[in-house]
């Protein structure tokens, strides 16, 4: 429910040991939303840092109180939680998320709400020219071809968090109790008119990504896994396809045996095959272990993250 007074718009910014590129992006940002000239409010993550971004956040709510909150997180639940919070906490009919470090440039938005007045009630974005290595560049496209194929997920660019979306897919997205989930791909499938543009992307301001590789490949696991259960069908029919290889090999080393007499050498070529069943044994175990993972922390259902406080006017406060 949205009250009469709500702002119009809501941008939500989750930030992780931000500290060096806050300033440098309140400086930017609440000019950029000024300029818009709607009601706005800015909600703020404060994602269990442990450098001072919760102080510079404290501060900036002491400066803006009348469009700034900030959700403290007593722990590191990541980005995706992070933003979740903002959006259970969040007022307005429309709502953009953002990164806190300023790759993608606050200036944007409004080209983001251009396409909302259009009709759409998604707003995706494709990085112009990306700033990031190689190396994230190549993988971040083999990974989003990957996810085209086997769900149904439509994203030039998956990884690109400058985007809007309208208060029913938040709602929606508020309504799921998804515990690893990848925000912009669990809108999508929520979306009715979807649209994709073009943003610029900037190196970032300060600070270093708080993605390693890991993190990355976990990530990537999340989008898979959490829209499609592809995966396991591709499991199941490499698994059928062995088979039948195989029932085809041991008919042909049965009649060799009949033909040429038993054989040794190939003794060697068996060990191979074996190792080769092995690895797709393990490999589907570790997938089954995934998705038995994940039922066990749906069946749980702990909280997905902890709020330690909320700074935000006694006007602003949600109902
Ligand atoms: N972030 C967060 N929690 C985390 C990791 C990141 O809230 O555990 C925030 C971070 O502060 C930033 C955004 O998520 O605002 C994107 O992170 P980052 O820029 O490190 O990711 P990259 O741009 O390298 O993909
Ligand atoms: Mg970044």
């Amino acid at each position: 429910m949205i009250a009469p007074s709500a702002p119009l718009l809501s941008v939500v910014i989750p930030v992780y040991n931000e500290e060096d590129g806050l300033p440098a992006l309140f400086a930017r940002l609440y000019p950029a939303l000024d300029a818009i000239g709607c009601g706005y409010e800015i909600i703020f993550t404060n994602d269990g840092s442990s450098d001072r971004s919760a102080a510079v956040l404290r501060e900036q709510f002491q400066k803006r109180p009348d469009v700034t909150r900030v959700i403290l997180f007593n722990g590191n639940f990541g980005q995706h939680m992070a933003i979740m919070a903002g959006f259970e906490h969040c007022r307005g009919a429309r709502i953009v998320t953002l990164d806190a470090d300023l790759q993608n440039p606050p200036e944007e938005i409004s080209n983001l709400l251009a396409e909302m007045d259009k009709g759409h009630d998604y707003v995706g974005t494709i990085r112009r020219i990306r700033q990031d290595s190689a190396f994230r560049r190549y993988a971040s496209r083999a990974m989003n071809k990957l996810r085209e194929r086997i769900t149904s997920i439509k994203m030039t660019d998956q990884g690109c968090m400058l985007r809007a979306y309208s208060r029913g897919i938040v709602d929606a997205i508020n309504s799921t109790r998804d515990s690893s989930t990848y925000i912009p791909a669990l809108a999508y499938s929520f979306a009715r008119r979807p649209v994709e543009i073009e943003v610029a992307h900037e190196e970032r301001f300060a600070g270093e990504s708080k993605y390693s590789l890991y993190k990355l490949i976990q990530l990537n696991f999340d989008l898979m896994t959490g829209f499609s259960t592809a995966p396991l069908q591709v499991f199941s029919l490499v698994g059928i396809m062995i088979a039948i290889l195989s029932i085809g090999f041991v008919v042909f080393l049965a009649i060799r045996r009949l033909v040429v007499g038993p054989e040794a050498e190939g003794l060697f070529t068996l060990f191979g095959i074996a190792f080769f069943l092995i690895g797709i044994t393990l490999f589907g175990i570790g997938l089954l272990g995934e998705y038995i993972g994940r039922i066990y922390e749906q069946v749980r259902s702990r909280p997905r993250y902890m709020i330690e406080g909320i700074l935000e006017n006694p006007s602003q406060q949600k109902d």
